[in-house]
């Protein structure tokens, strides 16, 4: 419904938008520089000892130099589902996209019923740029360009829920904006998967634990490879004012192999204690892809990297819930999850560094919200937060004579 009307807002906004760059060029006009990664179900529990053992030595200098904290969700939050908060600053009943299905069909972008930022920012003259990003399929034209994230659908992944197609198999909408800008990534980048895989079924896992988890392990390496590339391409190619993109594997891995020693809900020695580094090793490996999106900050960049949820292991009341230790696709038993219905119970969490952002500053309890970073990242630009936009500006993570600054941008 909101992608018809915007598509032919957006068209007229275009029109003008290159006098609008020419006078953007003067000195002092410049946009703002924001880039946001988003870490599907980052975990704290997980990422806290790591930090201190000096593995996600990358992590550790943006801890550092900004502001951090957890940050609240919606109740039973999935990817989908609260990514679309996250953009749109709007309750999940209010946008429209409620989980991965929607009445029976797979959520995709001609649900949303709400504006995104990356649509109040195009209208504005920001550039965008996005790769990755769930709940972005098929593409909706922007000041810049667009590459689908999960949720896509494709050869072996005709519903789209939890797979992986490749660029070349997308099927039943556009995975691309503009159009001419997927040739260009199949000649510099390659024919990367869009999303993660999928994981292996409780019947492909039988009898042959360890090698189906190790093959399935490469093939999540291989995904992250590749969004390491086309993450670096983009920056480097495409440089945008503001660039949002997302990896997902992570949550995915914690699904599964969250390690945890017995006595837990669901806990299958054959499975569980087969590589339990595995999880903590996706978090080293997510670090290795910010190294790589760091060499695009300076000093005058924003960056942010935001978790839609946490991941948590099943709790003791679930035991006799068969529904509770499979994942969304039913076919896979599950350790963790985070779609409890208190949402309270599997925070995400918030990682800010930019000019004028506090630095070493710890945000305590569950003040910043999913609801918050939208209305942040256009304060940031100086445009105004739109009616329908729940959560607030994050004034607390901004030094106090900044935040006047960046308020008359
Ligand atoms: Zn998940």
């Amino acid at each position: 419904m909101f992608h018809r009307i915007f598509s032919f807002l957006l068209l007229s906004v275009f029109l003008f938008a290159g006098l609008a760059r020419a006078q953007d060029l003067k000195p002092g006009k410049a946009k703002p520089k924001v880039i946001v990664v988003g870490v599907n179900g980052m975990e704290l529990d997980i990422i806290r000892p790591l930090l201190l053992k000096g593995q996600m030595p990358n992590l550790a200098s943006v801890v550092n130099r900004g502001a951090y904290g957890k940050l609240r969700t919606v109740s039973s939050p999935n990817c989908p589902r609260v990514y679309s908060t996250l953009f749109t600053s709007t309750a999940p009943e209010e946008h429209g996209v409620t989980g991965f299905l929607v009445g029976g069909i797979t959520a995709n972008t001609n649900m949303l019923k709400q504006e995104p930022i990356w649509s109040l920012l195009s209208s504005s003259q920001v550039t965008v740029g996005m790769a990755n990003v769930p709940a972005t399929f098929p593409v909706m034209p922007v000041n810049g360009y667009m590459i689908s994230g999960m949720l896509t659908r494709g050869k072996n992944c005709e519903d789209g829920v939890l797979c992986s197609p490749k660029l070349s198999e997308v099927m039943g909408g556009d995975a691309v904006y503009p159009k001419t800008m997927q040739a260009e990534l199949m000649q510099n980048v390659g024919d990367f998967y869009i999303d993660c895989e999928r994981m292996p079924s409780a019947a492909d896992l039988k009898g042959h634990e360890l090698p189906a988890i190790d093959q399935w392990l490469s093939k999540v390496q291989v995904i992250r490879e590749q969004q390491n590339k086309l993450f670096d391409y983009l920056l480097s190619k495409h440089p945008t004012d503001f660039t949002f993109m997302v990896q997902s594997c992570e949550d995915r891995v914690g699904h599964w192999l969250y390690p945890i020693s017995p006595f837990n809900v669901g806990y299958n020695a054959s499975v569980n204690s087969a590589r339990p580094e595995a999880f903590p090793n996706q978090y080293i490996a997510f670090d290795k892809v910010l190294g790589t999106i760091l060499k695009h900050v300076d000093d005058d960049t924003y960056l942010f990297i935001v978790s839609d949820h946490g991941i948590k292991p099943l709790r003791e009341f679930e035991e006799k819930d068969p529904h509770a230790h499979m994942d969304h696709e039913k076919t896979t038993p599950v350790i963790a999850k985070h779609d409890f219905a208190d949402g309270d119970d599997v925070p995400g969490s918030f990682f800010v560094m930019g000019p004028g952002i506090k630095r070493d500053f710890r945000v305590m309890g569950l003040t910043a919200s999913v609801y918050d970073i939208a209305p942040t990242i256009l304060h940031i630009y100086g445009i105004d937060q739109p009616k329908q936009m729940h959560g607030h500006m994050l004034s607390e993570i901004f030094e106090k004579r900044e935040t006047k600054a960046a308020a008359g941008n």
